[in-house]
């Protein structure tokens, strides 16, 4: 059932086993996980069933650091940004959730194999193909597809698969309004989560809406799933009681803030036999029930060995390239690959002919890098209110040289794979710089601001996603993640609710 959180009479009290505070692609994963099971079921979503400028402009805010969008980068209504996300889907890697004495903060309580059931269904629920992400025969159909050969052990090619994209709030509203445990009310906000007195338990959650409706729901169980960043901006907003806000007692709370920092054109890449670049590396491509596409990933070997962190290269678009091509006039600021420029060789092997025949093409690049872990990236509470009276978001978003000189290095790794392989050279158009002090781009993923780690004084929640101290609070959503890898993070943080929905449901069965 759905109810406009506007008619709710004022002072309404509403008791409910579990209250879930979001309806993005976490909120709705966890309730229809619920549906119809021995509990009964309050979820509270902001906003409506589209979107309104009012209610979006709740997401406004700050940007004091590398200049962020906070309003750009999310949707609030029904179904949250999943109603414009683009369906890119990957799992992390086993070793993203390891501890890796060169990544300062990394290492998960859980591991990759902890989260691999859960990542298949995840896959079902966002409409993915088969779980065959890494399987390079499985979408080399016998050879026909096959991966381009790059030697040297370093760069792989693994595959994305594409949601529709699934439009979490149009899929399955249905199934929520019809499941008889769950009641959902719109254009209602969460304003505090209130604990008891000692704040080792959340005893009710103050509800208002944009037109100046008050409501309370007191549950025995409170999931927050109100998206990476707002999770942060919720728990420090409930401070009626523990006044650096919830769950924050060894100021966690909102630090570690990581994206997916995007350049375009890091990099071009020159083939002299196209042919042999299989259709899945330039755009999305249906094969075997999915549409996938490929992109060039680092080794595990190599991200040990050379102590890297992170990155995912994309192939796009492409052209000829004659004999007359003055590709290295166009960008001077440019630096040329490590490996031999083969247009020059190409240049001499034709006479340096104007008007030359076709020699090969020209293909660029994008890419999505891992950010380490930083505890100066932050989201902190702004001065500034928004239309509830609550503080707005500040965000101070933090990119460092080390960042950059990781993405520079596997850049490098890029061009002697290609140069070992003869076939092809990589120039390298990242510039050097020494301060990373504004994106190129970024990818709209919020990570780290309540991250998971066993020890209070390094994460907020524990390996079962429970906020440290607080015996019935739990966090889902992108902001659980320790490190971020390079993957987009729909796919990972709809495993985790489901790993939650799971540990939720024994301890009912247990009685809470
Ligand atoms: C343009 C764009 C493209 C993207 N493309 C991809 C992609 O290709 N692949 C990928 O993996 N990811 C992608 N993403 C990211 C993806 O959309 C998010 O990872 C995902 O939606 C996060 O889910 P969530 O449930 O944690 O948060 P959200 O989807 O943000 O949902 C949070 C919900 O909480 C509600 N809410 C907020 N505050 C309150 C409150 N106080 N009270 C009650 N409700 C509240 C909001 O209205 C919203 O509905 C993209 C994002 C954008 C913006």
């Amino acid at each position: 059932m759905f109810i406009d959180g506007r008619q709710v009479p004022d002072g309404t009290i509403i008791d409910t086993d579990i209250a879930i505070i979001g309806a993005g692609a976490a909120g709705i994963t966890l309730a229809r996980s619920f549906a119809d099971k021995a509990m009964t079921v309050t979820l509270i979503e902001s906003g409506g069933f589209d979107f309104d400028p009012e209610t979006q402009a709740l997401y406004e805010g700050e940007s004091v650091g590398v200049p962020y969008s906070l309003d750009a980068s999310r949707l609030r209504y029904f179904g949250g940004s999943t109603n414009h996300w683009g369906g890119w889907c990957r799992p992390m890697q086993p070793i993203d959730f390891e501890k890796r004495d060169w990544v300062p903060h990394s290492g998960w309580p859980i591991t990759y194999d902890d989260l691999l059931p859960y990542y298949e269904r995840a896959n079902e629920i966002a409409q993915v193909g088969p779980f065959q992400y890494n399987n390079a025969e499985w979408w080399s159909d016998g050879g026909k597809n096959a991966p381009l050969p790059l030697p040297g052990g370093e760069v792989t090619t693994r595959w994305f698969e594409y949601s529709p994209p699934t439009r979490f709030g149009w899929l399955y509203r249905k199934p929520i309004d019809a499941a008889k445990n769950i009641t959902t009310y719109l254009n209602s906000n969460v304003l505090e989560i209130v604990p008891t007195a000692d704040a080792s338990h959340v005893e009710r959650l103050r509800v208002g809406t944009l037109s100046g409706k008050r409501f309370e729901v007191t549950p025995k169980l409170v999931i927050l799933a109100t998206g990476g960043i707002e999770n942060a901006r919720m728990l420090l907003l409930s401070n009626s009681v523990e006044k650096k806000g919830l769950g924050n007692s060894h100021d966690v709370v909102g630090r570690y803030f990581m994206e997916h920092p995007h350049v375009d054109r890091p990099a071009e890449i020159l083939l002299t036999d196209p042919s042999v670049v299989t259709p899945y590396y330039k755009t999305y491509t249906k094969l075997n029930g999915a549409s996938i596409r490929a992109v060039f990933m680092f080794t595990d070997e190599y991200l040990r060995a050379q102590r890297r962190l992170g990155t995912v290269m994309t192939f796009y678009e492409s052209k000829e390239i004659r004999t007359d091509d003055n590709y290295d006039k166009e960008d001077p600021v440019s630096q040329r690959s490590l490996e031999p420029d083969i247009l020059q060789l190409m240049r001499s092997a034709s006479g340096n002919k104007a008007d030359g025949p076709v020699l090969g093409k020209r293909y660029g690049t994008g890419c999505a890098t891992e950010q380490a872990p930083n505890p100066l990236s932050r989201i902190t509470l702004s001065g500034k209110k928004d239309a509830l009276g609550l503080n707005q978001t500040k965000i101070d978003w933090r990119l460092t040289n080390a960042d950059r000189d990781n993405l520079r290095k596997n850049l490098e790794a890029l061009a002697r794979a290609f140069g070992q392989w003869g076939n092809g050279t990589v120039r390298i158009l990242f510039k050097d710089k020494d301060k990373w002090d504004e994106a190129e781009g970024w990818g709209n993923h919020h990570m780290g601001t309540t991250r998971m780690s066993s020890d209070p004084r390094k994460g907020v929640v524990d390996a079962n996603c429970k906020v440290h101290g607080i015996d019935n609070l739990y966090v889902a959503g992108s902001s659980l993640f320790t490190t971020s890898a390079t993957v987009n993070p729909t796919l990972t943080l709809v495993a985790l609710a489901l790993r939650l929905s799971d540990h939720v449901q024994q301890t009912f069965t247990r009685g809470v």
